[in-house]
């Protein structure tokens, strides 16, 4: 049970995320060595609770620490208002103190959800981080996003709150349906893409050991996601920097725009949206001149090798483009009326631009 421990520094604070295989049985006394806390409140959705709860509990026991449990149902559409008011009014009646640690216990849902019911509830208490999915042990659980949806988009209400610590064990993957952790692998991709190519290269030569969850391709590539991100966060906690967490969102906007039209019902997940997304991205740079044919090539190539998403004509559900526009304009990153998009000349070499004009976007839309 090898854990590897990777620091997130950030100006004011820092934390560690825990790496490893079968390290949720370390999780109580990680915590308790870590803060003194008597008492936690565990979020989990049902799917995750049926499946992972008990290896959680019995190891808070363990460190005699009690808890208690919230369960919320499984998928993106309870990353709304509506829960998030009965999840704060659980934590309120059940007693939270400000001291008491929310644990959320899942993926990027139950890590936004509960992250975001974190940073309000009492003003803010102490949150932890135990991702299981992949998406979530590479990219969510690190950085201190947290939200919840609005009919509107993606992501509109939230705040920037950094967990205590992060657990990742990559045993939980175990069970993770192969669909979920293909859209999780999509985000490791999205990294090496942005600045990275060495990563993108690693990933060309190793992703198909990801997909069959072999532990030790999982720690490494989980390892080399979160210090990515580690390092683009740094200097920029609060995406104040156009060179800086933007670049995160490569594909998003477009990715988002997917997910408003088809990402509720569960017909696209957010991974495979990313995907789809930073394609779109390479074909219009390449379209536009900046990108060369032959980089955007090999992207497609790598995500249809693991069988994600590359082109809006692949997709079972005829999409109409207006629409997909109409999306777009509601997005967080709009300035000044103009979206804010995260542009290629080619791999690992990212920028962001207000150039790209509607009428691009409506013919990229409308051919792909
Ligand atoms: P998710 O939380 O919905 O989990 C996917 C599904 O897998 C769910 O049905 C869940 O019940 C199930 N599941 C989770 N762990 C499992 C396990 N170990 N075994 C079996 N089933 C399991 O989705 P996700 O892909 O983890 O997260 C997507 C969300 O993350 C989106 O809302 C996205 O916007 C958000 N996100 C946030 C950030 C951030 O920085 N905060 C970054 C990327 C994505
Ligand atoms: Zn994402």
């Amino acid at each position: 049970n090898q854990m590897h421990i990777l620091p997130i520094k950030l100006s004011n604070t820092s934390y560690n995320v825990h790496i490893g295989s079968h390290i949720l049985q370390q999780a109580g006394p990680l915590i308790s060595s870590l803060l003194s806390v008597k008492k936690v409140f565990i979020i989990a959705d049902e799917n995750v609770a049926a499946l992972h709860l008990n290896t959680l509990t019995d190891s808070l026991n363990l460190a005699q620490i009690s808890y208690e449990t919230i369960l919320i149902p499984p998928g993106e559409n309870t990353k709304s208002i509506h829960n998030y008011e009965i999840v704060t009014n659980q934590l309120l009646e059940r007693g939270i103190e400000r001291k008491t640690p929310i644990i959320a216990l899942g993926g990027g849902v139950t890590g936004d959800l509960s992250g975001f019911a974190a940073a309000t509830t009492l003003r803010g208490v102490p949150f932890i981080q135990i991702p299981t999915t992949l998406l979530s042990q590479v990219d969510s659980s690190v950085g201190g996003k947290t939200g919840i949806n609005t009919p509107t988009g993606k992501n509109l209400i939230g705040a920037f709150y950094q967990p205590e610590i992060v657990i990742a064990d990559t045993h939980t993957l175990d069970t993770l349906p192969i669909r979920e952790l293909k859209a999780g692998y999509a985000e490791i991709v999205k990294a090496g893409l942005i600045d990275d190519v060495e990563l993108f290269e690693w990933c060309e030569k190793y992703g198909q050991y990801i997909i069959q969850k072999d532990q030790k391709y999982l720690t490494t590539a989980i390892e080399k996601a979160c210090a990515f991100k580690a390092r683009i966060i740094k200097n920029d906690e609060y995406e104040q920097n156009s060179k800086g967490r933007n670049l995160l969102n490569l594909g998003h906007s477009l990715g988002h725009t997917l997910e408003a039209e088809l990402g509720y019902d569960g017909r696209m997940l957010h991974g495979e949206a990313v995907a789809l997304g930073c394609c779109l991205i390479f074909k219009l740079c390449t379209k536009m001149g900046l990108c060369p044919e032959s980089d955007t090539h090999r992207v497609i190539q790598h995500f249809s090798a693991i069988g994600l998403p590359t082109s809006i004509k692949g997709l079972p559900t005829k999409l109409s483009a207006s629409n997909l526009l109409t999306h777009l304009k509601h997005d967080k990153k709009v300035k000044d009326g103009k979206i804010l998009f995260i542009l290629v000349n080619g791999i690992g070499k990212t920028f962001t631009s207000q150039e790209v004009t509607e009428n691009d976007l409506y013919q990229l839309l409308i051919d792909d």
